[in-house]
């Protein structure tokens, strides 16, 4: 059976050239806070028992998802920036990912204050697709001398490799929604969890 997120997926998401999935509308500009709140109770209750002391996210798209989870967590927020944005001379943790929706390396930092050394660190995004963004954080979260205790995602596009390598590199991956498929002619979508095709 397919979860909430699942279904409004199928229902409602638009597969747009280069491999993106459109959620615009409840996600990536219009925000739907009663999805992206049962997006967070849902991280919360599959990361049950582990210990978290912050939540790390990256600008901008991640930010609505990793407020909520940081809330029903009751843990601090925070969220890389992209280094273009950087106006501060505080001390920071840099990385650096290659964008998949802009197609171009981003430098992204986090001042020093933020994260502090022996935290348990819950990394969250909307998407996962390469895992650049979430290895970019990893790294971050490590220079700090921070512990990832776990990465959770809305949307996990399984075929596309991030997900698998975070797996085989240990760490506690949950994804709300993970597509197996898709395709932008046709509009079809395969949710991982049926073997099901929809518009
Ligand atoms: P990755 O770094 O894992 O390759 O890509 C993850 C990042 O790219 C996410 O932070 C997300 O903002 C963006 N992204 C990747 N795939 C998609 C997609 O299909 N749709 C949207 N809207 N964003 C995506």
């Amino acid at each position: 059976m397919l979860n909430f997120l699942e279904q409004k997926i199928l229902d409602e998401a638009v597969v747009k050239p280069g491999d993106i999935l459109k959620v615009d509308h409840f996600l990536n500009h219009q925000v739907d806070v009663a999805i992206i709140r049962k997006i967070a109770l849902e991280l919360k209750r599959r990361f049950d028992g582990v210990k978290v002391d912050r939540v790390v996210t990256i600008e901008a798209s991640g930010i609505s998802i990793a407020i909520m989870v940081a809330d029903v967590f009751q843990v601090p927020m925070v969220f890389a920036k992209k280094a273009e944005t950087s106006n501060s001379t505080d001390a920071k943790y840099v990385s650096r990912a290659f964008s998949y929706t802009h197609r171009q390396v981003t430098d992204l930092f986090i001042s020093r204050p933020y994260i502090h050394a022996g935290e348990k660190v819950l990394i969250v995004d909307d998407f996962l697709a390469d895992g650049q963004a979430a290895y970019a954080l990893i790294d971050m979260v490590h220079q700090a001398g921070a512990e990832v205790a776990g990465v959770g995602v809305a949307i996990e596009k399984g075929y596309q490799g991030g997900g698998q390598k975070l797996r085989a590199d240990g760490y506690h991956l949950e994804s709300v929604a993970i597509i197996d498929a898709m395709d932008c002619e046709h509009q079809t979508i395969v949710l991982h969890n049926q073997d099901e095709t929809a518009s």
